[in-house]
């Protein structure tokens, strides 16, 4: 705008300190996209205010409800994933909560796999609780006992491409026959759309933990879904509403993190079955989850869902128990930390029983097969060499 203000000529200290100098100073083109750090965007009338809300112009009026670097990230997930429109989130469980708020009302049905991420289970766990919804599990091996858990009140079938922590692979084509127009919502946190893109397989929405791979460095808190532009735009209006909405620089991270997802999955895949290889040969360990394993319980599956590769994440069964895994990460914490987390760029070690899934009885633990010897290993960017030889020095360690 050219028009002078009134204060423009001769400003008083604290005019011009409230207001800053700053006009679109940069007009040249920036080579990597700005962080819009905004809270809201200046409008010019209450007419562009009318065609902006109404979706006539396109145009950004508070950043709860979106933001240019939002919208980035967002719609670069989508367009990898085969979807119509994302909406990105302050966390992978804020994106489970907007999904629930926009799709599920009290006494409706939900459908989810039996061993999903701990708190995906309990956030059901809650809404079951406070507020009425009804919740049946199914075991993802067992598609044909699907059919018989379906009500009319199913809204929702919840499911994750590659499970956690024993890699199970979900048979998406299968569900997706057995739930017929109920809509599926795959958590594709250990897959991400360069293994797997679940809408290709019929489901209506994917959901990532961006904290995870899609940056892949460790540094970010985000959740993103993607799926039809109409169901995006419920979601996106209940991530407003309960304020689970993402900020611009986590979003702004997160999109030069997706820069090199490709690349980081290619690498990962290719170090997680030599590791698996030889963690399979060791005498330590008793049982070794990877869906690259000829022997894996769902190595087939994996051949026809996951032909690029079946990701970085591996567990392994030790031997000796809890004492085991305490010895190990000892010996590793300088080079495998052991870390709550999964996806960064380094190799970091966890232990399911103790934390992702500590809500879980001993008894429900053993019956998942998440046993008190179970490592979960989330495979970096080192040198595959060095981390097999961190590892044997490790496992090395465990007899001492
Ligand atoms: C971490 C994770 C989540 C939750 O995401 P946050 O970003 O930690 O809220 C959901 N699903 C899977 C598979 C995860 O690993």
């Amino acid at each position: 705008m050219t028009a002078s203000h009134p204060s423009d000529s001769n400003p008083t200290e604290s005019t011009l300190a409230a207001r800053g100098g700053w006009t679109a100073a940069f007009t040249t083109q920036t080579s990597s996209p700005p962080v819009y750090m905004t809270t809201a965007f200046d409008i010019e009338s209450l007419e562009q205010l009318d065609s902006v809300t109404s979706g006539r112009e396109k145009g950004y009026i508070y950043t709860r409800d979106g933001n240019p670097n939002h919208e980035a990230f967002a719609s670069d997930v989508a367009r990898l994933e085969g979807a119509e429109a994302g909406v990105v989130t302050a966390s992978g469980m804020g994106a489970l909560t907007a999904v629930l708020m926009a799709m599920v009302q009290s006494g409706d049905h939900v459908l989810a796999a039996r061993v999903l991420y701990g708190r995906t289970g309990q956030l059901l766990n809650h809404m079951v609780a406070s507020f009425g919804l009804k919740v049946s599990y199914f075991d993802v091996a067992d598609v044909a006992s699907i059919g018989a858990l379906v009500t009319p009140q199913t809204k929702l079938c919840i499911v994750e491409s590659i499970s956690n922590p024993l890699l199970e692979v979900a048979d998406l084509p299968g569900i997706v026959a057995a739930l017929g127009d109920i809509p599926l919502l795959v958590d594709s946190t250990f897959g991400t759309p360069c293994l797997i893109r679940p809408i290709e397989h019929g489901a209506k929405l994917v959901w990532h933990s961006v904290s995870k791979y899609l940056n892949g460095h460790g540094d970010v808190m985000a959740g993103v879904i993607v799926g039809p532009s109409s169901l995006v735009r419920k979601i996106r209006a209940m991530s407003s509403l309960y304020g689970v909405n993402a900020n611009p620089f986590e979003s702004w991270l997160a999109s030069r993190g997706l820069r090199t997802l490709p690349l980081r999955m290619e690498r990962v895949c290719a170090t997680a079955l030599k590791i698996a290889r030889f963690l399979k040969s060791h005498p330590q360990v008793t049982n070794v989850f990877y869906p690259g394993l000829e022997d894996h319980p769902d190595h087939n599956l994996a051949k026809r869902l996951l032909p690029r590769g079946c990701g970085g994440m591996l567990s392994f069964d030790l031997a000796g128990g809890r004492s085991a895994v305490d010895s190990l990460f000892r010996a590793l914490a300088h080079v495998i930390p052991f870390s709550p987390t999964l996806a960064d760029a380094r190799t970091t070690v966890s232990y399911p029983a103790g934390t992702s899934h500590k809500f879980m009885t001993a008894a429900e633990r053993a019956e998942y097969g998440i046993g008190d010897g179970l490592v979960r290993l989330s495979i970096g960017l080192e040198d595959p060499g060095d981390l097999q030889r961190d590892l044997e020095t490790g496992l090395a360690a465990i007899h001492g």
